[in-house]
């Protein structure tokens, strides 16, 4: 099964997401060691695609707090061990220097990655969505994780890479 590993920020919306993806099928909560935050597994779908789907605490910047550095290699790890990424930005918030950095670290390390513009209902995200090109990581894809919306063209955009 392919492995999908949903990436970025706190507060994106990866949970959120990952719950739509989900359903009600259940999720497996793994234990990282030296974690406390726990990563979550389960079995996902979207449209016709079938996929191993990875939620992740959210990345920070390390800056030597202990927990932040775990939680970023938890990341990390998740990268490196799926087949592709999904990289969350809230497009009401717009790109912040965070998102900056972990676009970075992504171009440099995932093989295949979705830019995925979250909180897109409405029209508050429309700047958001531009700003989110300019990562240099492809066209990225409108979506209300919440709502719904945007699910048939991240289904587009993820079918060649999984
Ligand atoms: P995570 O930290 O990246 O896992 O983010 P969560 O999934 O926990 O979501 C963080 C907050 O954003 C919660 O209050 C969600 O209800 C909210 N949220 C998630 N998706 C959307 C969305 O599509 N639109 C809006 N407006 N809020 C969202
Ligand atoms: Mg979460």
């Amino acid at each position: 099964m392919r492995k999908l590993a949903l990436v970025g920020r706190p507060n994106v919306g990866k949970s959120t997401l990952f719950n739509r993806l989900v359903g009600r099928r259940s999720a497996i909560v793994a234990d990282d060691p030296g974690t406390t935050r726990d990563r979550r597994e389960g079995a996902g779908r979207l449209a016709d695609l079938e996929f191993t789907v990875v939620d992740t605490a959210g990345w920070e910047e390390a800056k030597g707090a202990a927990l932040e550095a775990r939680m970023r290699r938890q990341t990390e790890q998740a990268v490196k061990d799926a087949d592709a990424v999904l990289f969350l930005i809230d497009a009401r918030a717009g790109v912040t220097p965070l998102d900056k950095s972990f676009a970075q670290w992504l171009r440099a390390h995932a093989r295949k990655t979705v830019t995925v513009a979250n909180k897109c209902e409405g029209r508050d995200g429309v700047a958001g969505v531009a700003e989110a090109f300019g990562l240099g990581l492809g066209e990225p894809v409108p979506l209300s994780a919440e709502h719904g919306l945007g699910l048939a063209d991240l289904r587009d955009a993820l079918a060649p890479l999984i």
